[in-house]
């Protein structure tokens, strides 16, 4: 099998990763580029690693097997000494993969249009500390004016990243929606928005056209781990991606045990 291996540059990850390749040498080829002879890609770190593994290739559809060498992951299921037999079981096809859709995300500003996608959310913020003014349609329908700190659109996936800390509903990743959050809504009679997260359907587009005043022209876009900044932004289209990131888990992979696990 050919198998592309991705590390942070954490000691504890790169020694796992010189191990396993010195290990595996003579059952499976492995190699430094990722293109479409890789059978498998092999993950170590924390979920911030794997976010940061599908951002730098930009989010393949390849099966990815994470070994957690973070907290606890949600993303990354295995642990080194669990590995070798996760390895076998795959090549015997006999593993489950949790197939998870990222947002895309659409933003016209003067630099054209781009198109961004990440796994867990996407977070609409001003650059700094004053309210932001966003208008917010649903399938080209006007919906809310918010005023407040912005917006966080996170996929089923991400709802235990920072959707839960901001009072997010938890979300089994089986279910294919988007779920938006306010963060510090600020409703007055002129600007008036939802106080509590509102869950809408794979196939919904959300737009959220800014409000710009002359003192607050920038605004941040934070995706996973990443940040750009607009001072010219127009609009920004989010909904589910068609796309898929095929993720192997264990044989009693359950998501409610990992976030009991994490949580309770
Ligand atoms: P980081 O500073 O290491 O991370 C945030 C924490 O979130 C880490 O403990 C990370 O796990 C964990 N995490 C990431 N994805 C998760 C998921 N789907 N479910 C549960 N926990 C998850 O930064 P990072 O590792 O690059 O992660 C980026 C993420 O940080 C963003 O996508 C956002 O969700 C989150 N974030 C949270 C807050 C907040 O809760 N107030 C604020 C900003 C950003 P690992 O330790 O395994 O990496
Ligand atoms: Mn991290």
């Amino acid at each position: 099998m050919k198998i592309f291996v991705y590390s942070n540059s954490n000691e504890e990850s790169l020694k796992i990763k010189e191990e396993l390749q010195e290990r595996l040498t003579n059952q499976h080829e492995f190699s430094d580029k990722l293109d479409y002879s890789i059978q498998l890609v092999i993950c170590i770190g924390g979920d911030g690693t794997f976010l940061r593994f599908l951002n730098a290739y930009d989010f393949p559809y390849v099966p990815i097997l994470g070994i957690n060498t973070g907290h606890l992951g949600f993303y990354q299921d295995f642990t080194y000494e669990s590995l070798c037999k996760a390895i076998e079981n795959f090549e015997h096809d006999n593993y489950s993969l949790q197939k998870l859709n990222p947002i895309r995300i659409q933003i016209k500003s003067s630099r054209g249009t781009e198109v961004k996608h990440s796994l867990n959310e996407v977070t609409i913020k001003a650059f700094g500390n004053y309210p932001l003014h966003l208008n917010v349609a649903l399938d080209g329908q006007n919906v809310e004016r918010f005023n407040g700190d912005g917006l966080l659109i996170s996929s089923s996936a991400g709802s235990t990243a920072y959707n839960y800390s901001l009072g997010g509903s938890i979300v089994d990743p089986r279910l294919k929606l988007i779920q938006v959050s306010p963060i510090a809504p600020l409703n007055s009679t002129a600007y008036r928005s939802f106080t509590s997260s509102i869950v809408l359907p794979w196939d919904m587009t959300l737009s959220i056209k800014p409000e710009l005043h002359k003192h607050q022209e920038k605004i941040n876009i934070f995706y996973d781990g990443f940040t750009e900044t607009y001072d010219d932004l127009e609009e920004i289209s989010i909904r589910l991606s068609n796309s898929e990131v095929h993720l192997v888990r264990k044989g009693d992979y359950d998501f409610w045990t990992k976030a009991k696990e994490k949580f309770l």
